[in-house]
């Protein structure tokens, strides 16, 4: 079944679709908005190019008609009708305007100049000459103007600031006709110039209002634009990125089987396929530790042995209920007392967990059981520290079976004395230690005297008996260090360690003595003993030594019994 995909609250919170989708978007707008600002700028530029251009081309046009207009008044020989013409023209709406110029740059009808020049020609004073005289002239920069239209016989526009408002002048120069001449003479191609002035404010509001429009539908075109590409950015790419991104996430967060239904595009939707056949494959194998991880678990919890795991600061992270059984303290409390204090013993515990090659004794006594522990740290696969695991096996039944079957195969059960096996080993050990060390090594053997004819008259069971009582005198006749064993049948011996031939001789003596002075159930016995010395007896090996004290027994036999005997000193 599908886990839920908590995922998607995560991503919502760290923003990640916001991010993804208003990133595209934001790319997309400013391309877009770039895009058109352009085509804007380039379509708004145009138009007012050509505002502009109509404007001027009006201006121009109109220029051409009142200069023509006034041209054919002027032939017609009213000079006074012209000047009211232009001074009627200047009525019109919004015209800034107009002035007619001489080619001097006075402006016409204000002097008598033109009237004294045609009554010259004319012979006559055709036409009376004006009482108010103001020959208004233009500035020079106007003049410039004036004279390259003159000069070119071509009307031209300029553009110029005025007061704030741009105002549009077109000068027109006005040929010297035919018609012309026959009164102001043929010395001139041009007769003067037309000058008509119009504020562009019309032109320019045209502009504003055109620009306020262009970036109306721009930003209508871009807010429905940016709608469609969003729903579709976020239909095609961010829902099916939420989608897989909130499946993994949740699968980060342990949900492990996860399956993303996507609808996007093909990469998407293989994505999609892939993500959901790793998470199954994912899921099949979490599994399957899950089921290894319980089973190691029964096994630990149920294992007699007692188990303590640390993480790889070395906090214990699992006690098994044998460890808190045989460490006699609780979970929480071995937590809190530390790995390394599991056996309220740190430094012993630290060697062992440090003891590489296992040379310290790892079976310690701890609250009256005997525990072996083993101490060890884990190691990953990349040889980093993973953590530490102590085992701890009770082995107080075990070192108890041990010792006792030591003792059953090292002992004699009828005199419970060392018997002729430990003797081999002792002898053979001994005799080693005597030879490195310089050591002297004293052997003593001895044999009942006519056991055969005691056992006939007093029955094998009091012959054992005797044995008995002779295992226990040879118990208490020697040093801790000695080895009192019985060799076999009614035969007995003991291994001297550092004790020369006068210590073992004394030894000997007393033994023979404290046996003959014993009555077992009234009756009395008697041993022969038979001594070897190393190195006096010159033995080079420990089966030498047991053969000439076997000679010395031997001898005592042969003497009489009932005595001491040596092997003779050879060295
Ligand atoms: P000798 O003075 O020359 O030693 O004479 P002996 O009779 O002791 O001769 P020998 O050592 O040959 O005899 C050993 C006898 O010890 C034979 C056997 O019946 C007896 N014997 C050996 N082992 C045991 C035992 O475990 N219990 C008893 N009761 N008798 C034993
Ligand atoms: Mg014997
Ligand atoms: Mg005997």
């Amino acid at each position: 079944m599908k886990d839920q995909k908590i995922g998607t609250e995560k991503l919502n919170k760290h923003g990640f679709l916001d991010g993804i989708g208003n990133r595209l978007l934001s790319l997309i707008g400013l391309t877009f908005l770039l895009g058109t600002v352009g085509i804007a700028i380039f379509f708004a530029h145009d138009q007012e190019k050509m505002i502009l251009s109509n404007h001027e081309r009006s201006l121009t046009l109109l220029t051409h008609t009142v200069g023509s207009g006034l041209q054919t008044i002027m032939q017609s020989g009213s000079a006074e009708i012209a000047e009211s013409y232009i001074e009627d023209i200047k009525q019109i709406k919004d015209l800034g305007n107009i002035r007619i110029l001489r080619t001097d740059g006075v402006q016409a009808f204000t002097d008598n100049k033109s009237i004294k020049q045609v009554n010259e020609i004319m012979g006559e004073e055709q036409y009376p000459e004006r009482e108010i005289l103001s020959g208004l002239k233009y500035s020079v920069s106007e003049l410039s103007t004036l004279k390259e239209v003159v000069a070119s016989g071509q009307s031209k526009s300029v553009l110029a600031q005025e007061e704030g408002h741009t105002m549009m002048t077109v000068f027109y120069p006005i040929p010297n006709a035919e018609d012309c001449a026959v009164c102001h003479g043929t010395e001139n191609e041009i007769r003067g110039v037309l000058e008509i002035t119009t504020s562009m404010q019309q032109a320019q509001n045209e502009i504003q209002s055109m620009r306020i429009r262009i970036l109306l539908i721009q930003l209508t075109v871009l807010v429905v634009i940016l709608t469609v590409v969003f729903k579709k950015i976020r239909q095609y790419v961010v829902l099916p990125i939420e989608d897989l991104s909130s499946s993994m996430v949740a699968m980060t967060q342990g949900h492990i089987r996860q399956e993303a239904d996507v609808d996007g595009c093909c990469e998407f939707r293989m994505m999609a396929a892939c993500f959901n056949e790793m998470s199954e494959e994912l899921a099949r194998t979490y599994s399957g530790l899950q089921n290894e991880r319980d089973k190691l678990t029964t096994i630990i919890l149920g294992a007699r042995e007692g188990i303590v795991v640390t993480d790889r600061s070395e906090e214990i992270v699992l006690v098994n209920p044998a460890a808190e059984r045989l460490l006699g303290k609780s979970g929480p409390e071995l937590r809190a007392n530390g790995f390394r204090n599991l056996i309220d013993n740190p430094d012993h515990f630290s060697a062992i967990l440090e003891d590489d090659l296992k040379s310290v004794p790892d079976i310690v006594v701890f609250k009256g059981r005997m525990l072996q522990i083993q101490a060890t740290t884990i190691f990953s696969n990349e040889k980093s520290m993973v953590g530490s695991a102590a085992l701890i096996r009770d082995v107080t039944q075990e070192k108890k079976l041990e010792n006792e079957l030591r003792y059953l195969s090292t002992t004699d059960a009828l005199t419970k004395l060392f018997n002729r096996r430990h003797f081999d080993v002792v002898l053979d050990e001994e005799f080693k230690r005597a030879k490195r060390y310089g050591l002297v090594l004293g052997l003593l053997l001895f044999d009942v005297d006519h056991f055969k004819k005691f056992n006939d008259t007093h029955g094998h069971d009091q012959g054992d008996r005797v044995l008995q009582a002779i295992g226990r005198v040879m118990n208490g006749h020697f040093r801790d260090i000695d080895h009192p064993c019985r060799y076999g049948g009614e035969e007995f011996c003991a291994v001297l360690p550092s004790t020369g031939l006068e210590g073992v001789a004394n030894v000997a003596e007393r033994l023979r003595e404290k046996i003959s002075d014993m009555r077992v159930d009234g009756l009395q016995v008697q041993i022969s003993i038979g001594v070897s010395i190393f190195p006096n007896s010159g033995a080079k090996n420990p089966d030498e030594l047991l053969k000439m004290a076997d000679e010395a027994l031997y001898d005592a036999k042969r003497q009489g019994r009932n005595r001491v005997c040596f092997a003779p000193n050879k060295v």
